[in-house]
């Protein structure tokens, strides 16, 4: 019997992933990719003997790699190696204040009750609280569909439902973080992983404080050869179990027809020809998905309308010399975080002191930059592209960014900088086909948003799927990934 044909529209992480699963489960996979390499936001950039990863920096739940290989049969090690950091990060604050996030909990609390007014104790309840955020919504809102009722039919999910009280839904992030913790500065530490879904913690549910769980318990890591071997690793394994890549192939729509009450997929066009397919998974941002690949569908509004995500302006830059006081992950706060989140969310603009994170991947992969040299990935959070002038923004952001790099380190850096490659909104939108260069589609700056991200599934168009960080569970890789698992689970060949 031929295999049951699957198209795969992306080649972003969670398009691979479902190509992984699907091949595996026994369908014949092909994936169509705009650019002319895989990864979309998880790309890379090379600039005169220095490397950078473009996108993701931060690795968490490695597992949920390891786990497509070994669904596989397959030795992790084979393809790809990655190792887990002693230090999570080095933060700098303006009044003199420096912090080292060891990955061991206990060495991190300790040196924030000597350094500030907080102690250990408050730094372990935070956690702890962190934790049973994790246990409640682990099964019901990352590894589960939350828009089938099968999934509500599991103990696991019905026990998390009653304990829903527990998600501390009902106060923000900040709020959340000011009951926690006595010190200004560790209330600010912890409200930055709001960040880590482009939200802002001011407004944004204390649900978000699941995040700190992943990275203090489960740890954070490194690959080896950098972030963009998670995507050439994954990619080598979808060719060693079949799936084909199409690069350069920009699909133009997804073609269903009317079957009974409900329509059906049939495939896609690309090139102007139909590719005909049983299943077809979109990878793309849902937003793009329904403007473009389903222009004469009725898109739901709710969806398009609702608030996106942020987005970064991202300098890579090579730099002459090396910084010991720096590490692999680098955060030096704005002095008034919440003036920063207002400029962002509610004047759409840039703040003029914005808290500034330095990635310095040499530090750990001594090719990726020349001898004597450091490659630094200089990232500020900072609006959705609405048609700013961001080539104006673009320049005072990037004189407020050195001159504060030079007031923290104490060091003048304009001097050092031997190239630079410039990320913004425009083309963060561009280069991935990310509504307004987003990075993790909407905001979650309402205790509802979870609830109101696209499901991984049509339910109007059978056989149509939807993966990646714009739909369920969310965005960043861990919850891309376990996208491409809801997906799996509902496909059984
Ligand atoms: P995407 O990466 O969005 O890829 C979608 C793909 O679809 C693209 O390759 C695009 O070219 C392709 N496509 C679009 N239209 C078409 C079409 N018509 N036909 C064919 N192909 C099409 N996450 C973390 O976990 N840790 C981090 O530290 C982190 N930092 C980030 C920093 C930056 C600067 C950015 C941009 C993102 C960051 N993220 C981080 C988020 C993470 O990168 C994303 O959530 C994740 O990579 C999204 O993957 P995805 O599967 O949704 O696909």
């Amino acid at each position: 019997m031929p295999k049951p044909k699957a198209i795969v529209i992306g080649a972003g992480i969670a398009g691979i992933a479902s190509a992984i699963r699907l091949a595996i489960k026994g369908f014949e996979v092909e994936i169509f990719e705009s650019n002319a390499y895989a990864g979309g936001k998880l790309a890379e950039i090379n600039l005169q003997g220095f490397r950078f990863d473009a996108g993701p920096s931060l690795f968490t739940m490695p597992q949920y790699v390891d786990e497509l290989f070994k669904l596989a049969n397959k030795n992790p090690k084979d393809y790809f190696e990655y190792e887990p950091l002693d230090e999570v990060c080095r933060y700098f604050y303006e009044d003199g204040l420096q912090l080292t996030a060891n990955a061991d909990i206990n060495k991190f609390a300790l040196e924030i009750e000597r350094k500030t007014e907080s102690s250990a104790k408050e730094v372990h309840q935070f956690l702890k609280k962190s934790e049973t955020i994790y246990e409640v919504t682990n099964k019901v809102f990352l590894e589960r569909s939350l828009h089938k009722i099968k999934s509500y039919l599991h103990w696991d999910t019905l026990k998390s439902v009653f304990r829903f009280g527990q998600i501390d839904a009902f106060r923000t992030q900040a709020k959340a973080n000011q009951s926690f913790f006595k010190d200004k500065r560790i209330v600010q530490l912890f409200n930055r992983y709001a960040t880590y879904n482009g939200s802002n913690p001011y407004q944004a549910p204390a649900t978000l404080n699941v995040i700190p769980h992943f990275e203090y318990h489960f740890g954070a890591f490194l690959p080896k050869k950098g972030m963009y071997n998670i995507i050439t690793s994954l990619q080598k394994l979808a060719e060693d179990l079949g799936v084909k890549f199409h690069f350069n192939a920009k699909v133009e729509e997804i073609i269903y027809k009317a079957d009974g009450r409900k329509n059906k997929v049939e495939g896609i066009k690309f090139k102007s020809l139909v590719q005909e397919a049983e299943v077809v998974i979109c990878n793309l941002d849902v937003w793009f998905t329904y403007k473009n690949l389903l222009p004469k569908f009725d898109a739901p509004q709710k969806l398009l309308t609702q608030e996106r995500s942020s987005s970064a302006l991202i300098f890579y830059l090579g730099i002459k010399g090396t910084y010991p006081e720096l590490g692999l992950h680098n955060i030096l706060f704005a002095e008034d975080y919440q003036a920063e989140f207002d400029a962002i969310w509610k004047d759409a603009t840039i703040y003029h002191d914005p808290t500034i994170y330095i990635n310095i991947t040499s530090k750990h992969i001594l090719n990726d930059a020349p001898d004597g040299c450091e490659n630094w990935f200089v990232m500020i959070n900072v609006p959705a592209n609405n048609g700013q002038d961001w080539d104006e923004l673009i320049q005072e952001a990037k004189k407020n960014i050195i001159k504060k790099i030079n007031r923290i380190l104490k060091k003048e850096i304009t001097e050092r900088i031997i190239c630079e490659e410039i990320l913004d909104p425009r083309s963060i939108e561009s280069r991935t086909g990310s509504y307004q260069g987003s990075l993790y589609g909407n905001s979650s700056n309402n205790q509802f948003a979870a609830f109101l991200r696209h499901p991984n599934f049509s339910s109007k168009i059978n056989g149509l799927y939807f993966c990646g960080g714009s739909v369920h569970p969310g965005g960043g890789i861990p919850l891309a990934l376990l996208s491409a698992k809801i997906i799996g689970q509902d496909l059984v060949n």
